[in-house]
């Protein structure tokens, strides 16, 4: 439950932020920078001389564009809300100040609507276009006459609502499109486990962050698969596969991270799990999985097998390579002694840092 107002006002700018911190940070600090070039070129070219109003405009962008360049991605997000509206609020003190109503005066609040468009969420788009729009009618109605005003808010503000209403739409569009990819890329369709690419990404993830017992890596390899495909047929072999999936996901932890490798190969990412324990839950895989055999539609059942190794990497020993070819190498050592179990660890190069003794 949020409490302070501080912490309101957080979760209200996470909501109009950027959908990349990284890249609208980027353009934020560029557009900025260019409106501050903008307004110091026209304070220092002034006939009259030092415009003091361009030059203060410019100073005050100039600081907003450092502090965005000295703050993360992640850190900026929330300028990116306010950058729009302060290059609006900016425009708006020198179009009055310049008595500029004209094409010139007005067509800088573009700008924070097409970036808004592009990097904001949704209300953030809408919140801006807004702003922009306020800003405009504010500027025309001090500066022109009130029927000249009213047809240059509706003109321009018509014309402000459909540009941001079509970018946003079509990167609204785009978003989607990318998250139901990167979906794709990271679930296996057939067993609904992740890919390989989230289990490196987590033990990645897991090996540098802190844990006294270290992560343990069990990979696992259906005995006879081909054996089951050419005397079942496929469907069977992909039952299988789903079969042993679901068997081996009800016996593991929540924090457990369950890939399939490939073909017939999965992996059971441990964090926090020391290498006797991560021993003992694989053979518990091996034995669960022969205890379960899949049910045929004939009602004959299918007895399955499963070969496992385990590693082990302590916090901040060795790399992930050497973690998934140390398991790889008891997988290995587990078919050679005769499959349906889990194999012992082998030294590689002479030390095993992945071992339980280590
Ligand atoms: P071993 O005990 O040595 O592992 O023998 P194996 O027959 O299981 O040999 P291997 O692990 O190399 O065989 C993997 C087979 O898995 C080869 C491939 O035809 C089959 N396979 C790979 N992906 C799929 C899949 O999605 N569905 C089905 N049904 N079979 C698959
Ligand atoms: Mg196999």
């Amino acid at each position: 439950m949020v409490t302070r107002p501080s912490a309101w006002l957080a979760v209200a700018l996470r909501g109009l932020g950027p959908r990349q911190a990284k890249p609208a940070r980027a353009w934020i600090a560029i557009m900025l920078g260019s409106c501050t070039a903008v307004f110091f070129t026209a304070a220092l070219l002034d006939e009259a001389g030092l415009d003091p109003l361009q030059l203060g405009c410019g100073a005050v962008l100039a600081l907003f564009c450092l502090a965005v360049i000295a703050l993360t991605p992640a850190r900026a997000a929330s300028l990116c809300v306010i950058g729009p509206l302060l290059g609006i609020a900016s425009v708006v003190v020198l179009d009055l100040g310049t008595d500029d109503a004209g094409l010139t005066g007005q067509i800088f609040f573009t700008m924070p609507v097409l970036y808004a468009a592009v990097h904001l969420r949704v209300p953030g788009s809408i919140l801006v276009t807004v702003a922009a729009i306020t800003g405009e009618a504010i500027v025309v109605l001090r500066l022109l006459p009130l029927d000249q005003a009213l047809t240059d808010v509706a003109f321009t503000g018509g014309m402000l609502i459909l540009m941001g209403s079509v970018l946003t739409r079509a990167m609204v569009n785009q978003h989607r499109l990318v998250e139901k990819l990167r979906r794709q890329a990271s679930v296996d369709p057939l067993t609904g486990l992740v890919t390989r690419r989230v289990l490196d990404d987590a033990v990645s993830a897991i090996s540098s962050a802190t844990s006294d017992a270290g992560t343990a890596l069990i990979l696992i390899d259906v005995d006879k698969f081909k054996t089951i495909n050419d005397t079942y047929g496929h469907a069977v072999g992909d039952d299988a596969l789903i079969h042993i999936a679901a068997v081996l996901s009800a016996r593991s932890r929540p924090q457990d991270v369950l890939a399939r490798m490939g073909g017939d190969e999965l992996a059971v990412l441990m964090p926090g799990c020391d290498y006797d324990t991560a021993h003992r839950r694989a053979e518990d895989f091996v034995r669960t999985v022969h205890e379960q055999p899949l049910p045929l539609a004939d009602g004959r059942k299918l007895a399955l097998s499963i070969s496992a190794g385990a590693a082990h990497a302590r916090q901040d020993t060795g790399s992930t390579r050497d973690l998934y070819i140390s398991a790889d190498t008891a997988l290995y050592a587990a078919k050679r002694a005769g499959r349906g179990r889990v194999g012992d660890p082998v030294p590689i190069n002479g030390t095993n840092p992945f071992s339980g003794t280590a």
